[in-house]
């Protein structure tokens, strides 16, 4: 409805079927005449054609009304067009009914009626128009009839007259305004509705009682793929796919719908015309009339899709590598606590394979890291091709991968399977064209039995994979109970290590090296020493490893080429010092300034240090390599290379490295002149490389006359052995260069089991039953035991040679109290002839205190 027809309606007091008025109030005129008979004077026909007249002319006498504003132009029309034919209307009627017989009179007085009736049907609603229809039509009458009286009857009553139609004017006008200021808030409002539903960020639904739609908002009706009138009539719950995965149970929507409660934000999956997957959130709440009458739904809905998106995108980001697709380590975790702590105990068995990746840094350093990515994805596929359905592969670091099989499964089966998992990743790979070879190693642990918890599961895995690669990689390592007492004594070690940093407990000793063609010192060969403060002395192949695991070899190695400098400057200058280098120092590019200011402090020349690096930095990033190797020759010292033949063999790049000297490994000396041996061919080829490439070769681990002989004859320049000299300690190296460079061999002549006498008590353990005894005399291999009769030859001991030196032995001939005894692993002698502890503490007796107690 427009503005216009409103205040028109209000504002005009002339009705529109105003001029009926003129035919009927000439027929009321022709009637009341025809039953008086006679002709109207000049004074009432000039009053009837007036009348009839200006009724003819309302409209447009209405229209000038319409189109005027000012309130006197209004009365105007008003005048002209109802109180003046009112007025001589009742005027004229009042003069013939005087005029006439009874008959007549009745006839005006009904024309009358029948006007004002008229009068009051056409004016319904226009309350100034009718009042002075009434008032002037009935002045009119009065004026007539009574002459004065009425005149002053009618002049009194117009001013209540005009008052009563300003009044109304009034009215009218301000309920005209509000009207319009309604309809502005109403317009506006259905024009921010349209434009809010426009955007297609939320859209607005409403329902009749039985569920059909009634409203909805026109752009979701186009994602259902119809009009809103069309999806008029139809089931709301039609307009979405309830059964859609995902979505909030349809029942929670039918369930408010038919229990008319209110919802909120459902998640429901549009039931779209073309498949597209859209999401909405829909709210809605029951409505009532005013008599608590239910009338259906009325309700909103928002979009979802988006959202849910962008949800499954981070989601995916949060369970699954980016890279190889494979579930990630929160998702793995997340699954094995979810096994482990399902409802029924017989189902929260299951396995852990966590496995490492041999060689991996070594492709990602030479290759680069595109290469190395690429790697990582083949590893993923052929992990998964060989676990197939038997469990989840997941990646859960750098190059470590997890593989969780739920169930109860087999050993045999778990040992197969990680050796066709290892088998699988060892196969050559072909990245770029370049053929990329690596391996894998694998720890196991199952559940229940080597852990209930995830962290347990986890932990105790981690270490049998690290069994696996201390193993020599490669393998597979089911966990077991002692594995946690080497990690701890790891642990420990590491502690005690930086204890032993912190307070100057690491001290250097040095081995000579001589010359072959003249018996002379050359050199010593710097080692490292720790005395630990329980345990006794601690050999470095132990705790070196120890130090790089822990991040400590960097201060160490600085230490040692501080320490061995300074010592060095106290011994005369022909006398050089080798100091070993670990391969994670060599790594380091502020090695060759290290080097530098040690030499500076100590005002020592280059080349009388001598740096041994074994092969294993060549399996490092060969430009960096490449670059040490420059470096340090800039520096001016030497280079050995130490161990030679026991790593990684490409002989390659003993051309390319700067070497001055090859160190042939003692395990090469070992048994060179054993007959059969072929390690003097081996000795032979070596020094002959080395000569041609213009290098020195020493001889390790000497300790024969035999050997030295032999490796004097296959050309070694040097010789470093127990054969001339242990490693002294930095006082005694001083002492032994003061009598003189000429060193003198001294030693068995061959190699045989060292059988030392003595006499030793001894404590036995026999199935728990502790003895004591004595040892005569003892070898590597066994012993010969006094103080026990009647033992069964073959029968097993544990035999407690000195505190923290247990060992197994078998009883191999008994006579009287004396019997001979194996020991089941060779004993191993320390430098000074001393029984060295024993390898693996699973040997000791768990209190041996106790033990002790018992058998006193
Ligand atoms: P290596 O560099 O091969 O050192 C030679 C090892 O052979 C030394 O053992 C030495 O005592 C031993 N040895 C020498 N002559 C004989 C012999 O005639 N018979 C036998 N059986 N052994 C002999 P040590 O001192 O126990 O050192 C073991 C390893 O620890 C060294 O092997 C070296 O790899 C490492 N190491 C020692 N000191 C340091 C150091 O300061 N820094 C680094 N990074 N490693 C070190
Ligand atoms: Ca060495
Ligand atoms: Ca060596």
């Amino acid at each position: 409805m427009g503005l216009a027809p409103v205040l028109t309606k209000s504002l005009v007091s002339i009705g529109p079927q105003w001029r009926v008025m003129a035919p009927v109030k000439l027929a009321v005129a022709a009637s009341v005449l025809a039953i008086g008979g006679a002709m109207p004077s000049g004074l009432v026909a000039t009053m009837l054609l007036i009348a009839i007249v200006l009724d003819a002319a309302a409209p447009l006498i209405a229209r000038l009304e319409a189109a005027s504003s000012g309130t006197s132009a209004k009365v105007a029309a008003m005048g002209a067009g109802i109180v003046l034919p009112m007025g001589l209307f009742g005027a004229a009627m009042a003069v013939l009914a005087q005029s006439g017989p009874a008959s007549v009179t009745n006839a005006a007085i009904e024309g009358v009626a029948v006007v004002v009736l008229l009068a009051s049907i056409i004016e319904a609603g226009r309350l100034p128009g009718l009042l002075a229809a009434h008032c002037s039509l009935w002045a009119g009458v009065a004026c007539a009839v009574s002459g004065l009286v009425g005149i002053i009857a009618v002049a009194c009553g117009l001013p209540f007259a005009i008052f009563v139609f300003v009044r109304q004017l009034q009215i009218d006008r301000d309920e005209a305004e509000r009207a319009a200021a309604a309809e502005r808030i109403d317009s506006r409002a259905r024009e921010i509705l349209a434009d809010y539903e426009e955007t297609g960020q939320g859209w607005f639904w409403e329902t009749d009682r039985r569920a059909t739609v009634t409203y909805l908002s026109d752009p979701v009706a186009a994602t259902v793929g119809a009009s809103a009138e069309d999806l008029v009539g139809r089931p709301f719950a039609s307009l979405f796919d309830l059964s859609a995965r995902g979505a909030d149970s349809e029942r929670s929507l039918t369930f408010a719908l038919t229990a008319r409660s209110s919802f909120n934000e459902l998640g429901v999956k549009a039931a779209t015309a073309d498949g597209e997957e859209r999401w909405w959130s829909i709210s809605g709440r029951p409505i009532y009339d005013e008599y608590k009458n239910f009338q259906g739904f009325r309700g909103s809905g928002t979009d979802l899709t988006e959202k849910r998106r962008s949800a499954e995108h981070a989601s995916r980001l949060a369970h699954y590598d980016s890279l190889t697709g494979l579930s990630n380590r929160f998702l793995q975790s997340q699954s094995l606590e979810k096994i482990l702590t399902a409802p029924q105990i017989h189902q929260r068995a299951c396995s852990v394979l966590l496995l490492d990746l041999d060689r991996f840094k070594q492709v990602n350093d030479t290759l680069g890291h595109p290469a190395g990515d690429a790697l990582l994805k083949q590893v993923a596929q052929r992990l998964e091709r060989s676990t197939g359905k038997l469990g989840r592969v997941g990646r859960v670091g750098g190059d470590e991968f997890q593989v969780l099989l739920p169930g109860r499964i087999e050993r045999v089966r778990l040992a197969q399977l990680a050796g066709q998992i290892i088998d699988a990743l060892s196969q050559p790979y072909t990245i770029d064209g370049d053929r990329v070879v690596i391996g894998a190693s694998i720890g196991i642990a199952l559940a229940p039995d080597d852990g209930m918890t995830s962290e347990a599961l986890i932990r105790n895995a981690d270490l049998a994979l690290y069994a696996a690669k201390d193993g020599g990689r490669g393998r597979y390592h089911f966990y077991a109970a002692d594995l946690h007492s080497d990690a701890e004594e790891r642990r420990q070690m590491e502690q005690d290590l930086r204890d032993a940093i912190a307070s100057g407990g690491l001290e250097l000793y040095y081995q000579p090296v001589i010359q072959t063609a003249t018996e002379r010192i050359t050199g010593f060969e710097a080692l490292l020493r720790w005395t630990h403060p329980v345990r006794g002395p601690i050999s470095p192949a132990k705790f070196i490893p120890v130090a790089e695991d822990a991040g400590l070899i960097a201060p160490i190695g600085e230490w040692a080429l501080r320490t061995a400098c300074q010592d060095m400057a106290r011994w005369p200058k022909e006398v050089r010092c080798a100091v070993n280098v670990s391969p994670l120092q060599f790594a380091n590019p502020a090695l060759p300034a290290i080097v530098t200011s040690a030499l500076a402090q100590a005002q020592i020349a280059p080349d009388r240090l001598e740096l041994e690096i074994t092969e294993s930095v060549f399996l490092n990033d060969s430009e960096g390599t490449d670059a040490m190797f420059k470096a340090l020759k800039g520096v001016g010292v030497r280079l050995a290379l130490d161990d030679f033949g026991t790593g990684y063999s490409s002989l390659g790049y003993l051309k390319k490295a700067p070497f001055d000297k090859i160190k042939i490994d003692q395990s090469f000396v070992r048994g060179a002149t054993v007959p059969g041996s072929r390690n003097g061919a081996i000795i032979a080829a070596i020094v002959s490389l080395a000569e041609a490439l213009g290098m020195e070769t020493t001889a390790e681990g000497v300790e024969t006359l035999d050997e030295l002989d032999l490796v004097r004859m296959l050309g070694c320049s040097h010789v470093q052995g127990y054969i001339y000299e242990r490693p002294l300690s930095s006082a005694k190296a001083l002492a032994r260069l003061e009598t003189g460079l000429i060193a003198v061999a001294d030693g068995p002549r061959a190699a045989r089991a060292i059988r030392q006498s003595m006499l030793r008590k001894i404590v036995i353990d026999h199935d728990g039953e502790i003895f004591n005894a004595t040892v005569r005399n003892i070898s590597p291999t066994g012993a010969l035991v006094e103080g026990l009769g009647n033992v069964p030859r073959d029968t097993v001991l544990r035999i407690q040679l000195a505190r923290d030196r247990v060992c197994d032995a078998t009883v191999r001939w008994v006579r009287g109290d004396l019997m001979g005894i194996e020991f089941a692993r060779p004993l191993r002698f320390d430098e000074d002839g001393q029984i060295a502890p024993m390898p693996g503490r699973a040997q000791e007796p768990a209190h041996p205190a106790a033990s002790m107690r018992r058998a006193g």
